[in-house]
């Protein structure tokens, strides 16, 4: 049964607690539950109608509704119009819709022929009333904070342009799938109640040359008559990878397309207000022209959820699941790491319907078991579940993190975590790089050395922790790396004793796959042979050193992966306290 139309709520004049006290002894007739706006509407026995707040995640009305019986209608939208309201408008709505699709099916084909080509077949959506708030996104703080900063201008333009201030036009969401980066760009557009254009990067691309760029271009069009808007383009690497690179000349609609949205880019004022937000996790395929100053000129990462940020998600997600009393989103959160906030919502989904299907009023723990088994069988195998996996893991970590802190100084360690990163087994060391180098462009033999020795740190530190026998694979990625920077400083930049020689033969290598048409080399075997075994002892030697710094400071390498292994994440701020005074140089 729904509440009778036009149903008009007084606000509360009596309060929560009351609240609670009525739904015991039974005074309630029924009670529409609204999580995402606070608030609940309440209809008791003897007529009165009260709209009283509620908290964040309401678990004790829906607890205390359910348990007592009391009709229960939850509506998790977070418009004013009541479900009532829209049965009563359904009539004419549907009238409406019939009326529109006779007039779309006579008209479409008309429409078809005069605006050509590319534009009858746009699949882009456009949303002009979002309801997502950041309120809807958890366990990403940093993410949502600087994409707080953009909500001010699209709200307020003016104030920027009188200012003669520039809002960015293109920012970067980057990060592993289910982060949240869609959602994040919704937010953006709810918050400040402008319309969300969005596209998937894959649509513009189609078998028949022109249409990609053609579509972009109305994209654009379209966008600019609802300025102030937002535009997100998904999966922005499906045609924003780097040009010219690929066997035959690369792909020529996906390049036309890719100019096409640069000069769009260009194109457009800077405080139109239009923000391009664009999602991708392979920023490191990017075109370099995307992403210079005045395009996406600014990258967010969108991180996995650490432990808090898992159990926020949780709660998100069961605002309007009754949840059973002794249920602890804090322990499932230690269950799920690795997860990313799809996967969260898809485990309380789950778990909601193992619990419907047993006809229980709450979900328990045993229900979200299940789910979480039934999920994880099918996860990715990214998920770090084994707790020696873990511990592998977070020396890796802090051995590089340590030999950084040490080469190049505490201030270089950004964050250090075990989460997965998107594409890798391992955790991840976000290491600041040098201002100066950034600046003046110039690599010295020292800061490649010490980029060796930190690679080769994560292999360093299982070495002196688990022995010679015991190493993994888990630092592949880093030794690979490593190799091709000592295999540069030998051939390309001619730092070591081999001598200022240049052995790679510029260009031409790209579009030829390498080994196919490989040129013979210039150099005389003996030579080729010294550099060999060059660049074996530089990685020796490095490793060493590597190891020599962890052994100084075996003490700290113990104590921040414990540390890590607690906490998943250890921030700038809290690594510099614990290594501060430690630190041996
Ligand atoms: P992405 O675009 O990064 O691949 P989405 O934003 O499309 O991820 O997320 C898919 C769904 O997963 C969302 O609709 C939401 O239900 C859930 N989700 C993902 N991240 C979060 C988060 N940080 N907080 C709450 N829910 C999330
Ligand atoms: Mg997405």
């Amino acid at each position: 049964m729904f509440f009778k139309s036009k149903f008009s709520y007084s606000n509360s004049n009596s309060s929560y607690s009351d609240l609670l006290l009525d739904i015991d002894s039974g005074n309630i007739e029924a009670i529409y539950f609204y999580p995402r706006r606070r608030e609940t509407d309440v209809l008791y026995k003897n007529g009165k109608k009260e709209r009283i707040p509620i908290l964040y995640n309401d678990q004790l009305i829906l607890e205390k509704a359910t348990e007592n019986k009391v009709e229960l209608t939850i509506n998790n939208s977070r418009k004013e119009s009541s479900t009532a309201n829209s049965f009563a408008s359904l009539g004419l709505f549907l009238i409406f819709l019939v009326a529109i699709i006779l007039i779309f099916r006579s008209t479409s084909k008309l429409a078809s022929r005069a605006f050509g080509f590319g534009k009858n077949k746009s699949k882009f959506i456009i949303i002009e009333d979002v309801e997502t708030r950041f309120d809807d996104v958890a366990g990403v703080p940093e993410a949502a904070a600087e994409l707080k900063e953009l909500i001010t201008f699209l709200k307020e333009p003016k104030k920027y342009t009188d200012l003669g201030a520039k809002v960015p036009k293109g920012v970067l969401l980057v990060g592993p799938p289910g982060t949240g980066k869609t959602l994040l760009a919704k937010a953006i557009a709810g918050e400040s109640g402008v319309p969300f254009v969005s596209i998937a990067a894959s649509e513009f691309v189609e078998l028949f040359v022109g249409i990609g760029a053609s579509r972009v271009r109305d994209l654009f069009s379209q966008a600019k008559a609802k300025s102030p808007c937002i535009i997100f383009i998904d999966e922005i690497d499906s045609i924003g990878r780097q040009r010219g690179s690929g066997i035959g000349g690369g792909n020529d609609e996906r390049e036309q397309t890719l100019n096409q949205l640069l000069t769009e880019l260009d194109g457009f004022a800077d405080n139109s207000g239009i923000i391009v937000l664009a999602a991708t996790n392979r920023p490191d395929i990017l075109d370099a022209a995307l992403l210079r100053p005045g395009r996406f000129d600014r990258k967010i990462e969108v991180m996995l959820p650490d432990l808090d940020g898992r159990k926020k998600i949780l709660s998100v997600h069961s605002l309007s699941k009754p949840l059973s009393k002794n249920v602890d989103l804090g322990y499932w959160a230690s269950r799920t790491v690795g997860f990313s906030g799809a996967d969260l919502a898809n485990l309380m989904n789950e778990s909601a319907i193992h619990c419907a299907r047993e006809e229980s009023k709450f979900i328990n723990d045993l229900h979200i078991e299940n789910a979480l088994d039934k999920i994880t069988i099918g996860l990715r195998t990214t998920v770090i579940s084994s707790p020696n996996m873990k511990k592998i893991i977070a020396y890796n970590e802090v051995g590089r993190a340590i030999v950084s802190a040490v080469k190049n100084g505490i201030d270089s360690v950004d964050k250090i975590t075990i989460l997965p990163r998107a594409g890798t087994l391992g955790g991840y060391t976000k290491l600041n790089p040098d201002e100066d180098v950034i600046s003046s462009g110039l690599i010295s033999k020292k800061l490649l050395l010490s980029k060796i020795e930190i690679a080769l740190a994560g292999r360093a530190a299982e070495t002196i922790v688990f022995g010679e026998n015991e190493i993994t694979q888990c630092s592949i990625n880093d030794i690979s790396y490593a190799t091709n920077i000592v295999r540069e400083m030998v051939t390309k930049y001619g730092f070591s004793i081999i001598g200022p020689i240049s052995i790679v033969s510029e260009g031409s290598d790209v579009f030829l796959g390498e080994g196919l048409f490989r040129k013979k080399s210039p150099f005389a075997e003996n030579t080729c042979s010294r550099i060999d075994k060059e660049i074996i002892n530089i990685s020796k030697v490095s490793l060493r050193n590597s190891m020599d710094i962890l052994n100084k400071n075996r003490y700290l390498l113990d104590k921040l992966v414990d540390i890590l292994l607690n906490l998943e994440t250890i921030d700038k701020k809290k690594f510099k306290k614990e290594t501060f005074d430690f630190l041996n140089v």
